[in-house]
């Protein structure tokens, strides 16, 4: 039995942009010998489909919407795998979730600017930056295991706005 919302919304994915990279993040999981299983993907494309990030109640309810069923477990699992994947990352500050800009590297540093107008949020990936917190850190004495850059302000496109 098929449930009656499983549809996608015909203008979901006019360019097949969405659905291009879904595709990558499967034909990057299938190199690395890993499987993204249907609901690992059905919670992949809601993260891309969201235009600002999207916090794990949202994707459980877009999952329900989606299939029909789903559970927080279900939803927490499925993000470790695209996480541990580097399919996606996690927005510390907002406890949210973005698509990585590139499905097919394998985890890596990444700095987010926050724009709090629109609530958008784009991604950096500068190795220096985490190269030069962890050069400071060790100054200190400190071993830096994980470092999170996330920078509050305006962009771009809000900032011609006003
Ligand atoms: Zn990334
Ligand atoms: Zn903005």
């Amino acid at each position: 039995m098929r449930p009656e919302i499983a549809q996608a919304a015909p203008d979901a994915d006019p360019t097949g942009a969405l659905s291009a990279r879904v595709a990558r993040a499967e034909a990057a999981c299938a190199r690395r010998g890993v499987r993204l299983t249907a609901i690992r993907r059905d919670v992949l494309r809601l993260i891309l489909q969201a235009d600002e990030p999207i916090g794990a109640y949202a994707l459980l309810d877009g999952l329900r919407a989606l299939t029909g069923s789903g559970k927080p477990p279900t939803v927490y699992r499925a993000l470790d795998f695209l996480l541990a994947q580097g399919l996606i990352h996690r927005v510390e500050r907002l406890n949210a979730f973005v698509g990585c800009h590139d499905e097919a590297v394998h985890q890596h540093a990444a700095q987010f600017l926050i724009c709090h107008d629109c609530g958008r949020v784009a991604e950096l990936e500068d190795a220096a930056v985490e190269a030069a917190i962890g050069a400071v850190a060790r100054t200190q004495g400190f071993a830096p295991a994980r470092v999170t850059v996330e920078v509050d302000g305006v962009c771009g496109a809000c900032q011609d706005k006003s």
